[in-house]
This record gives C-alpha cells, sequence and structure tokens, in this order.
C-alpha cells in the first residue's frame, strides 16, 4: 500500500498515455527548438524520450509550426502537445496536422466562439484539450476582484472556463493553473483539486535555472504530491529541456511514487573522517554509468563508519579509505581494491550485477 493515497481524477488518453485515474503520474516537458526545424525538434525528442520523457509539448507560433507537426507527429515515439498562443487557427491547424492534444489558455484566445471552434475540431478528432491558467494572462476584471493574481483569482478563472467549456459539450479536459510562486501553485492546486475531477497537471512556470528552478519546483510538487494531487508534471528549468526529465524522476523516485529511469544514487556528505577524495570519486562514478537505465541502488560513502549501513540499502557501494576502497554488494564486502584501481573494478561490478539481474 502506497503511503500516498492519489485523488482519482477522470482518466484522459494523450495518445497512448493515460493521464489521470489509476495511471502513473506522467513525465512531460517541452521543446526549445524551432518547431518549423522538424529535424532539430525530432532529435531533442528521441532525446527527451531516451531520459523517460513521456508527452512533449512544441510551441506553435505560426502556420508553417502546424504544417511541421504532422511530420513530428508521424515520426515522434512520444505524443505531441501542441502549444497554442493567441491564435485559435492555429490551434485547429495543429488538431488537423494530427497532434494528441492542444494546449489552450482561453484567457489569451479572444472571444469564446474561436475557444469553440477548437472544442470543435477537438472532438472531432478525439483529443484532448490542456486548459491553461496563468498570472500573466488572467482576466483583468478578476485580477481587479482580487487585488492581483492571487490563487483565488486563478481558480476562479480556471473554474469559469471549465464550467463554460462543459457547457458547451466538452468534457475530455486535464487543467493546470500555473505561478512562478510556490505558495500560490501550491493554494491553486489545492483549490481546484476539490472542485474539480479532471485530471490535473503540475508545474511551477518561470522557475529558473539549476539550483532556484529544481528547488522552486520540488517545493511545491511535492507538498501537492503528498495530498495525491497531479497526474502529470512538468519541471521548467531555464536549462536544457532533457534535464527536466532527470529532475522529474528524482522527484518521483524520492516520493516513491515512480522508480527511475537511470541508477539511483546515495552519496556521504563528506565530513573530518573522510580519508579518499569522495567528490571526484562520486562524479566520476555517476558519468561512468550514467547510460544505465536501470533503477539499482549505488551507494558512494566516504569511509567505512556509515558504508556498511548504507550499503545493506543499496544494491552496490564504495566504502572509502586510504588509499583503497571496498566494493560492496548489497552489505557483503566484495573485495578490498587499490583507489587507482577503484572505478573501473566498480563500473565492471556493476556490470556483472546487471548481468545477473536480467
Ligand atoms: S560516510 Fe564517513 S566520510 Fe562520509 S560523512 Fe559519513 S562519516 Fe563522514
Amino acid at each position: 500500500m502506497s503511503w500516498i493515497k492519489r485523488k482519482k481524477t477522470k482518466q484522459i488518453s494523450i495518445g497512448s498515455i493515460k493521464i489521470g485515474g489509476d495511471a502513473q503520474i506522467a513525465v512531460q516537458s517541452m521543446t526549445n527548438t524551432d518547431t518549423k526545424d522538424v529535424n532539430s525538434t525530432l532529435a531533442q525528442i528521441e532525446r527527451l524520450y531516451k531520459k523517460g520523457c513521456e508527452i512533449v509539448r512544441c510551441a506553435v507560433i505560426d502556420k508553417e509550426a502546424a504544417k511541421a507537426l504532422k511530420t513530428i507527429k508521424k515520426n515522434s515515439p512520444i505524443p505531441i502537445i501542441a502549444d497554442i498562443h493567441f491564435d485559435y487557427k492555429l490551434a485547429i491547424a495543429s488538431i488537423e496536422a494530427g497532434v494528441d492534444c492542444v494546449r489552450i489558455n482561453p484567457g489569451n484566445i479572444g472571444a469564446f466562439y474561436k475557444t469553440k471552434e477548437i472544442l470543435k475540431s477537438a472532438k472531432e478528432h478525439k483529443i484532448p484539450i490542456r486548459i491553461g491558467v496563468n498570472s500573466g494572462s488572467l482576466e483583468k476584471k478578476l485580477i481587479e476582484k482580487y487585488n492581483g493574481p492571487t490563487s483565488e483569482a486563478l481558480v476562479e478563472s480556471a473554474y469559469n472556463w471549465i464550467k463554460l467549456i462543459e457547457d458547451f459539450g466538452f468534457f475530455n479536459m486535464k487543467i493546470s493553473i500555473k505561478s512562478s510562486d510556490p505558495k500560490t501553485t501550491i493554494l491553486c492546486n489545492e483549490k481546484i483539486s476539490k472542485l474539480t475531477d479532471y485530471p490535473l497537471h503540475l508545474g511551477v512556470t518561470e522557475a529558473g535555472s539549476s539550483m532556484e528552478g529544481i528547488v522552486k519546483s520540488t517545493s511545491a510538487l511535492s507538498v501537492l504530491l503528498r495530498k495525491g494531487i497531479g497526474d502529470t508534471i512538468r519541471i521548467s528549468l531555464s536549462e536544457p529541456p532533457e534535464n527536466e526529465i532527470d529532475v522529474c524522476y528524482e522527484l518521483l523516485n524520492s516520493l516513491h511514487l515512480r522508480k527511475k529511469h537511470s541508477i539511483d544514487f546515495v552519496s556521504c556528505p563528506t565530513c573530518g573522517r573522510i580519508e579518499i577524495d569522495l567528490i571526484a570519486l562520486a562524479d566520476e562514478v555517476k558519468k561512468r554509468l550514467s547510460g544505465i537505465d536501470k533503477p539499482i541502488k549505488v551507494a558512494i560513502m566516504g569511509c567505512v563508519v556509515n558504508a556498511l549501513g548504507e550499503s545493506r540499502e543499496a544494491d552496490l557501494a564504495i566504502a572509502g579509505g586510504r588509499h583503497f576502497g571496498l566494493i560492496i554488494k548489497r552489505g557483503k564486502i566484495l573485495k578490498k581494491v587499490k583507489e587507482d584501481r577503484l572505478i573501473d573494478e566498480f563500473v565492471e561490478v556493476v556490470n556483472e550485477f546487471l548481468q545477473e539481474e536480467s
């Protein structure tokens, strides 16, 4: 029994990927190539896919980009969401190009008849719509009513759109309310989750790069995921999108919601007892094992004090000593190796272990 009881939302399908209901939390990202440049876009999608990305969004800024989606969709290993702002005709062109979902922000599409045209087309092509609401495109009257783009304003906007879309007879949707503020992101999603059963896409928008982006995103998403809220996630970083996927899996793995698509590394923070250059050792081991897509646990420890205990939890471990290291398999010492041979021998042991397990 999982320690997290997920809210059972309505299930939708984005291509082959199920979102909501009892489906696992899906990991997504967005390309940052020019969508018209089909080769570069497909190459990036391939890299994202290899990292474990399950759904990818592509920006559609003009007719050529919408047209390019036809070839992209045909050759992509994962479902494609067309990301539309302002122009409803681009949404329809993308749907006709065969995408698996369209992300619109009804607040910037203009008169509601335009959104209705998108919904009609999506219904005809049997694809869902992602309804996005964020502070940047919030209706003026709600900003005035709530004195800013507060969580109440964002939720009211999303809820109003949901009702209008449902009144039009369209129910195949997921919802995302995004803010660059983790607290607002948490409050919005807690509130909307109580009001609707549509699946929710979680993310902190414009979170920043590396440390800031990861901390902001994971602080908000951890709280929500722990409450069982969220059916699909993106960690937005000002970095190559491939990096976002690693963070998504690290987060889901940390919360025991999904297994990583790579090695789960544990390494000690180092202290005065250290007798080996652990930081360089851990970096090199990670680099040498980076191509492995099995979720085994590897611990790199600076000394033997904690290593035996920690290594019981790990499949394989190194415990550093003065000019040597112990290689440990599930808590049992396999061998003592000189420092200059330690990484090579450890990599060999990892490969043998993977063969035994396969
Ligand atoms: S494993 Fe050893 S070196 Fe690393 S923090 Fe613990 S006591 Fe210090």
